[in-house]
Formats: C-alpha cells, sequence, structure tokens
C-alpha cells in the first residue's frame, strides 16, 4: 500500500446569507493514498465542487479537518476549460507558472514536452478557437500539470462535451495521470464515468453532503476506462451505486 497523502474526516460546512443558513456539507471522512483516484458522485448541489473548494484552500470548513502529509502543490482544474482565447496554447499551459513565478527554460521544456507526448505537438503556437472541445480539456488537464502539482482536484472535467468526446477524454486523461503518477479527486455526477475511472468511488448523498458509502473498485479484467465498461464487474458497482443514489423519477 503507497503512502497516505491527505486525510479528511468530519468536514462540515455551513454557507450563510443575512437571511438564511445552508448547510452544505454533513460528516466527510475518506483518506487518500498517493497516486491513487479517487471519484465523488452525487446528485448536483450535494456539495461535491465545495469539498474541492475547501481542499484546495479556497473555502475554510465549519468544522471538522483535513490534513496533507506533506507540503502539496495543488492542481485545481474546472469543468469550464477557461482557456484564454487570445493566447496560444504553449502559452495557456504556462499561465501557472508565470503566477508562481517559477517559468524558466527547464519548466518550459517540461510543459512543451508534455504537449507533444500528448497530441498537442502541432498545436503549440495555436489558438483555443482551433481545438475541438476534447482537445481544449486535454489542453485544461496539461496546463493544470504544468506546475507539476502532487494532486490534482478534478471538477466535472468532461462535463461540457458530448458523449463520444467524453468516452475519448475520460481515456486520455485517466494515461496522462497515470503515466505522470499523479494523485487525483474527481467529481462528477456520471456513475460510469467514475467507476470507470477510478480506485475509489466516493458516493455523496443528497443535500447536505453525506458520504453514503464508499467503494473500493475491484475489476477483475482492469485495463482503460473504456475497457472497464465491458468489465464483468462494471454493473455490479453500477447497480450498488444507482441505489445508494436512490434518485427517484
Ligand atoms: P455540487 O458541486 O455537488 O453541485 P456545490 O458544492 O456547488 O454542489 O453546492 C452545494 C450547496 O452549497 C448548494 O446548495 C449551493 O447552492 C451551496 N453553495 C455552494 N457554494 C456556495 C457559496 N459560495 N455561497 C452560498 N452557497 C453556496
Ligand atoms: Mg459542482
Amino acid at each position: 500500500m503507497s503512502n497516505k497523502l491527505l486525510s479528511v474526516k468530519n468536514l462540515e460546512k455551513y454557507f450563510h446569507d443575512k437571511t438564511s443558513e445552508t448547510k452544505a456539507l454533513d460528516d466527510i471522512t475518506f483518506d487518500l493514498y498517493e497516486q491513487e483516484f479517487i471519484s465523488i458522485v452525487g446528485p448536483s448541489g450535494c456539495g461535491k465542487s465545495t469539498i474541492l473548494s475547501i481542499l484546495s484552500y479556497l473555502e475554510d470548513p465549519s468544522n471538522g479537518e483535513f490534513k496533507y502529509s506533506k507540503d502539496i502543490t495543488i492542481g485545481y482544474m474546472l469543468q469550464d476549460d477557461s482557456l484564454f482565447e487570445w493566447r496560444t496554447i504553449l502559452d495557456n499551459c504556462l499561465i501557472g507558472l508565470e503566477i508562481n513565478n517559477n517559468l524558466n527554460k527547464e519548466t518550459k521544456a517540461y510543459v512543451i514536452n508534455l504537449l507533444k507526448t500528448y497530441g498537442l505537438g502541432d498545436f503549440i503556437n495555436k489558438y483555443p478557437s482551433s481545438l475541438s472541445g476534447g482537445m481544449r480539456q486535454r489542453v485544461a488537464l496539461i496546463r493544470t500539470l504544468a506546475i507539476n502539482p502532487d494532486i490534482l482536484l478534478l471538477d466535472e472535467p468532461m462535463s461540457k462535451l458530448d458523449y463520444q468526446s467524453r468516452l475519448a477524454i475520460s481515456d486520455d486523461i485517466y494515461k496522462i495521470i497515470k503515466k505522470e503518477g499523479k494523485t487525483a479527486i474527481m467529481v462528477t455526477h456520471d456513475i460510469s464515468e467514475a467507476i470507470s475511472m477510478s480506485d475509489k468511488v466516493i458516493v455523496i448523498s443528497k443535500r447536505p453532503g453525506k458520504v453514503k458509502n464508499i467503494y473500493n473498485i475491484k475489476l477483475s479484467d482492469k485495463s482503460t476506462p473504456i475497457n472497464n465498461r465491458k468489465s464483468k464487474d462494471f454493473n455490479k458497482y453500477f447497480d450498488m451505486i444507482w441505489r445508494d443514489l436512490d434518485v427517484h423519477l
């Protein structure tokens, strides 16, 4: 078993406005190990994004605590690729390094190498408008990887894409993350996406979000996300998680 990178204990989060209080999270507890890929699934509004905001220090928890086992760099990838249309692909990918004041010959070469390795070599000096939706998401991932983060927080990274692109890009994102040896937490409301990509799936109940179940995904013939969907164990997990989510139509 690899080392524990993060422990999250009994997180609660309340949001306040002038007249009311919303309890967004209730008792969120889980651990994350190095090089593990975790998905958090749950209905919309259950607090998934709030968990990532807390883990990236953008929001404070109201109660509970979380602890990283070491000083870490966090890469946060949002649902919207938020590429700057007036910057080239390379310049978009260098933004994090510029902000961190860490842009130099080596770090730039690292980013160019990532772009080349992951099929974007011909687009380095092109603008985002020349890319498909799937390619834009790949650029957004490489921009996130550029700062060499220890952990990637991915908030519904594929949700804006059509179904086919989603399947393809989930394979891409998975392979890139595994090849680069990264640890990741991905938020999604897509059960199949979660099972096919993850080592562990955390199911969150509707608001206030509580951990309903945590599944260790053990597929006997585990391979890439697209192939995992054909695994004989896939439907077993799908049914359990579907039942947990208790969707009333
Ligand atoms: P999810 O990502 O699962 O859809 P969110 O984490 O975005 O859910 O939101 C959980 C709940 O907290 C929602 O009811 C949302 O309206 C509320 N919420 C989220 N962020 C804020 C905020 N900054 N201020 C007030 N309420 C918020
Ligand atoms: Mg969200």
